[in-house]
């Protein structure tokens, strides 16, 4: 499924496609451990290379089960929030007496349409026959917008990505965006490289959608090819990632009859009218060269190839929750051949991720009321706090910066804002039809429904108290419009955090995962928006230049990592989130220090304070990863493999080697070469 993006802007803290336990007054407390010992490979020095110092065994005692193409603390964590959130399902599900529209029926309803296995047999894809049997009547390329608008209205990717989201340059008022979209392998690359691994998962993507289009009873041998030629077509007209991440690139506003003016096949103004909108003269054209291609797209290829195209579209973005043939051809595909994953979770377990996918918040509203407490809010606030005031210092201290734009960076630093654990205000779901009977119905209805909710903006003061994540959603995340940091329920537990923990552990997980997320509003990105959220140019010229010099050489730093043979780290795509780390750690250590400072801190299993900071922010990157993934992700998430988040910041800072005794080993750069930017 292809669900609704609320606001494209957000930098979250590790991306996945999608504790113990917290105390609530009637379980009997279990005792967590902070640190665990059995993690350690003692055989590795700490100097040569830390991560497999400090988590080494874990890794030889936890590779990725065969459910999953990757194991990581977010991993267990999502794991452990996820029968909290079946308990919860199945809870409501007892709920006969639920009334129409109330949390507790969407939650049943969609739990027994997704269960009942014999009623999605007996379904198959009916529900998808009227918008496929549209498609297939379409006879011109000028009738192709207005179904694109229409599988937009239920959230399937078509080539034209569209969002109301706030403005970059006002963001006190709502704009319309559209962007590159409608691939359905993870990268362009997958469809441009030549090497062989990626020729083989284009013969591997083609055997799926002939196997696919055979189960939906429409058997056409040609049409594989002729999609993927599409979407190469549609890969080769997109932008990388890395321009991707430029604000001013990506920023063209013009006025509709601009925008369309510079297309012959794509009818913008066909588009909008399906999706209902309030109208606008203005928009943002993300990505103005990517569309003039991509229509000439349209018309160089033919018709029943695009027709196929989006015919594809619609049954990859549903069919796989159809029936079982659906379902196994969609896995072997998706999650065995791409991403290395061995085996399917049971039914149950896949259909609690997809309620807490479909109907993020309402399920939220009860994990909250039963799994969080009031304490961890207090704690958090503390401990933002303390972030904030070691920024302060460190922003007064830089030997780089001229005073000037010191001044500038420290407004910025106060005007930001949080939010932790949930929002004070739930989006109404009263109105949203989910029955027993149609899972695929379901889907279109809450989609529709969620793109709604965006749409309708447009012409409404902005919301600042909307979330873009749900509470139990084990990440963070920045939104550069609203300069607000925001941290959900569900990452204020074990390992980043637990009121029981000592200072250190706490402050490597949580705090320096808070001082990441403050540092987004100050890397390579985040910097080229004020106080107010708008993309505007604080910073004097040569400030500027300084900056990009140690930026530039952390993304040196990381270009020379190489997880797979002959595939690196792109320094340059992941330098936000390098940035981020590198200074996350250094404003948690240095807030810890300061609350520590003439306190006689004892040791903990033998290791001090300061190690066991270090300690704690290895334990949050510890993963181990299926090649398949690794080469997926090196492509596509713009965080670097954890091993890299842990020795990456590591070797610049000199509290670390401090803290271990490293002179000039493996994790020592030389001080030359140290990056210091926060
Ligand atoms: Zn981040």
């Amino acid at each position: 499924m292809n669900k609704v993006i609320a606001a494209s802007a957000v930098v979250i803290l590790f991306s996945q496609c999608n504790r113990k336990k917290e105390m609530t007054e009637t379980e009997t407390p279990e005792k967590v451990v902070a640190f665990d010992l059995s993690n350690i490979d003692s055989t590795v020095s700490p100097c040569e290379n830390f991560y497999q110092y400090a988590v080494g065994n874990w890794m030889k005692n936890n590779p990725v089960p065969s459910t999953e193409s990757r194991w990581s603390s977010f991993n267990i964590l999502h794991k452990e929030n996820q029968k909290k959130l079946e308990s919860l399902i199945l809870e409501a599900n007892k709920k006969e007496d639920a009334h129409k529209g109330s949390d507790a029926q969407l939650i049943r309803d969609l739990y027994r349409s997704a269960m009942d296995s014999n009623l999605l047999e007996k379904k198959g894809i009916t529900a998808l026959k009227p918008l496929m049997e549209e498609i297939s009547a379409v006879s011109s390329k000028e009738q192709l917008s207005s179904v694109i608008g229409k599988l937009k209205t239920i959230g399937v990717s078509t080539p034209v990505g569209l969002y109301v989201s706030r403005d970059d340059k006002n963001s006190e008022q709502y704009i319309t965006t559209i962007t590159q979209s409608g691939l359905t392998l993870p990268d362009r690359q997958y469809y441009i490289s030549q090497e062989d691994k990626y020729k083989t998962i284009r013969t591997q993507y083609i055997e799926h959608i002939n196997k696919m289009f055979e189960l939906a009873g429409m058997v056409s041998r040609t049409s594989a090819d002729k999609i993927l030629a599409v979407e190469t077509a549609i890969a080769k007209a997109q932008w990388d990632r890395t321009e991707l991440r430029e604000p001013e690139k990506n920023y063209n506003k013009m006025t509709l009859v601009q925008a369309q003016s510079k297309l012959r096949f794509v009818s913008l103004p066909a588009i909008i009218k399906e999706l209902n909108m309030a109208s606008f003269d203005t928009l943002i054209v993300g990505q103005p060269s990517y569309f003039e291609a991509m229509d000439k797209a349209v018309g160089a290829l033919d018709l029943q190839s695009w027709k196929d195209y989006l015919l594809w579209k619609l049954i990859d973005g549903h069919a796989p929750w159809a029936n079982k043939a659906f379902e196994d051809e969609h896995f072997k595909f998706f999650s065995t051949q791409l991403r290395g994953v061995k085996e399917k979770k049971p039914r149950l377990e896949r259909v609690v991720e997809m309620i807490d996918g479909e109907l993020g918040e309402p399920l939220g509203k009860l994990y909250v009321e039963k799994y969080f407490s009031a304490k961890s809010k207090e704690y958090m606030s503390q401990l933002i706090e303390n972030l904030r005031s070691a920024y302060r210092v460190r922003i007064k201290n830089l030997t780089w910066m001229s005073a000037e734009t010191k001044e500038k960076a420290l407004k910025k630093l106060e005007s930001f804002t949080y939010k932790i654990g949930y929002p004070d205000e739930w989006k109404d779901y009263t109105k949203l039809e989910v029955t027993p009977n149609d899972l695929l119905t379901n889907f279109m209805n809450i989609t529709k429904y969620q793109m709604r909710f965006m749409l309708d903006r447009l012409d409404k003061p902005v919301d600042k108290k909307e979330w873009f994540m749900s509470p139990q959603t084990v990440n963070a995340y920045y939104n550069p419009n609203g300069n607000e940091v925001v941290f959900p329920a569900g990452i204020l537990q074990p390992p980043f955090y637990h009121p029981d923990f000592d200072d250190a552990i706490n402050y490597g997980g949580i705090g320096a995962v808070i001082g990441h997320e403050f540092t987004h509003g100050f890397d390579d990105k985040g910097s080229m928006s004020d106080w107010d959220g708008n993309l505007n140019n604080w910073w004097t010229d040569s400030d500027r230049k300084e900056f990009d010099a140690l930026t530039g050489a952390l993304a040196e730093q990381f270009d020379a990592y190489e997880p797979i043979a002959g595939m690196h780290v792109n320094g340059k795509m992941t330098l936000g989130e390098n940035i981020a780390d590198l200074g996350g750690l250094t404003l948690a250590y240095a807030a810890l220090e300061t609350k520590l400072a003439g306190k006689d801190v004892p040791e903990i299993d033998g290791f001090n304070w300061q190690q066991r900071f270090f300690l704690g922010w290895a334990n949050i990157w510890k993963m181990t990863t299926t090649e398949e993934e690794l080469r997926n992700r090196l492509n596509t998430d713009y965080h670097s493999p954890g091993e890299y988040r842990v020795l990456g910041p590591l070797v610049n800072l000199p509290q670390f080697h401090q803290a271990f005794g490293c002179t000039n080993q493996a994790m020592v750069k030389p001080d030359s070469s140290l990056i210091k930017i926060w």
